[in-house]
């Protein structure tokens, strides 16, 4: 009896600790808010039976028996950690031994051998305390071409990456990889960037706004005395916005004002009834205001990002970024804000591996150095929300489940160059 349970653990921890010894390719996204996490770790190496079971898709002549290429099995995994504990990332890599995994570069002196590939602001603010901690040499990606290749990527190789999601309602939207571009990409991080994809490397960013994300945390902060994003997030989800915002109805005494399309529950002013409420900043609930400021920044982006696609015909909208976080309320919101203003001609639609896209960019600049087609040879078996390696283990003592909450990983298998 003790048996099964027991083997079946060793047997994980085995499966496990191989995951975690063969790591390689390692990319970082350092942004404002947050330090996102990308690398690979491979299990084994596959035989050519495996190419033969249709692991490797879209037309690549697996077959051909090039030998200057295998193919890896293995995971890529995602973590993010707040920036302003940069200390926490660079324990938990130097805990992992991830620094000794980026790309060697042969040629450069043996002080700056270790490149890895990172992109964001704070590759370029943080070079140093990585140079110093790690021993690593940040190697800078460009944010807006990694945001898009990471997208791309994620349209083309992952199944169940883009989704709608109305009134309640997840739908998985399959990508047909030749009708793909033009789209708008917004992402949606401290701040917003509104970025038009017409190729895999064709791209401009035509807008962005500075309310976004870091608008939610900073004025929820200082609202609410919020502690966290996520508190302020759980906050937002109890609360009811009717209470503060100003609606058409507030105004026209419980009616519509039909003849412009406004209900009478559409809002006519975000705050708005806090100027004529004797009321002090303590006589609304937390609750309340967390969740008027979500609505309020969510709205403004989704139409704003609307009115961006109406610019250049554009009729499909993908939005990432860490601050949609997979949140009903904000998803729901984004796309009511979309589907008004285009009146049902435009879709709001999102990502699984929202708050990803730049440092997976990033990891595939590696591409040219050592993986090969990485894009085309990225077979997904099967993702899951929950980071396997978040255990307290290998000598990393502060990292709890908590920290790498929404992180995960993807089993994979890639071509890569002897
Ligand atoms: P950036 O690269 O600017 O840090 P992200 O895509 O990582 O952008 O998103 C950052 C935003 O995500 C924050 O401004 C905040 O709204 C939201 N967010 C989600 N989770 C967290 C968290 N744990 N801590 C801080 N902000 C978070």
């Amino acid at each position: 009896m003790e048996g099964n349970g027991i083997q079946v653990a060793k047997l994980e921890e085995k499966k496990l600790k191989q995951y975690e010894d063969e790591v390689s390719h390692l990319a970082l996204d350092i942004g404002g808010s947050l330090i996102k996490v990308v690398y690979f770790s491979s299990s084994s190496c596959c035989s050519s039976d495996d190419e033969q079971h249709g692991f490797l898709k879209d037309g690549i002549d697996a077959s051909s028996g090039n030998l200057n290429y295998r193919v890896l099995t293995g995971r890529l995994h995602f973590l993010k950690f707040e920036t302003s504990k940069i200390s926490e990332c660079i324990k938990f890599l130097s805990s992992k031994r991830l620094q000794h995994y980026g790309h060697q570069d042969g040629e450069a002196p043996a002080s700056e051998k270790r490149i890895v590939k990172a992109t964001g602001g704070g590759a370029f603010k943080f070079a140093d305390l990585f140079k110093e901690k790690l021993g690593i040499v940040l190697d800078k990606v460009d944010e807006m071409r990694s945001l898009v290749a990471g997208a791309n990527f994620l349209l083309k190789a992952v199944q169940h990456e883009a989704f709608t999601y109305m009134d309640g309602q997840k739908e998985y939207v399959q990508i047909d990889h030749r009708d793909l571009y033009p789209y708008l990409l917004v992402n949606i991080g401290s701040g917003v960037s509104m970025i038009k994809v017409d190729g895999d490397n064709e791209f401009q960013r035509i807008s962005g706004t500075s309310v976004g994300g870091g608008t939610f945390g900073g004025l929820g902060k200082l609202l609410t005395k919020c502690k966290s994003f996520d508190e302020l997030l759980e906050l937002s989800r109890q609360g009811n916005n009717r209470v503060i915002d100003m609606l058409v109805g507030d105004i026209y005494g419980g009616m519509d004002y039909s003849k412009i399309g406004l209900s009478s529950t559409a809002i006519a002013s975000s705050f708005g009834k806090a100027i004529s409420e004797n009321k002090e900043l303590e006589d609304y609930r937390a609750e309340d205001i967390a969740r008027s400021l979500l609505r309020m920044i969510s709205n403004n982006i989704g139409q704003i990002a609307y009115l961006n696609a109406l610019r250049f015909g554009l009729k499909r909208i993908f939005f990432g970024g860490f601050f949609i976080r997979g949140h009903a309320y904000t998803m729901d919101t984004i796309s009511v804000a979309v589907n008004f203003w285009s009146k049902g001609e435009a879709k709001a639609l999102f990502l699984h591996h929202e708050g990803f896209l730049g440092a997976l960019g990033a990891f595939l600049s590696y591409e040219k150095n050592a993986f090969t087609d990485f894009t085309h040879q990225f077979m997904e078996q099967h993702s899951s929300k929950s980071e396997s390696s978040c255990s307290t283990g290998n000598g990393f003592e502060s990292l709890t489940c908590d920290d790498v909450k929404d992180s995960g990983f993807i089993e994979c298998r890639v071509q890569v160059r002897n």
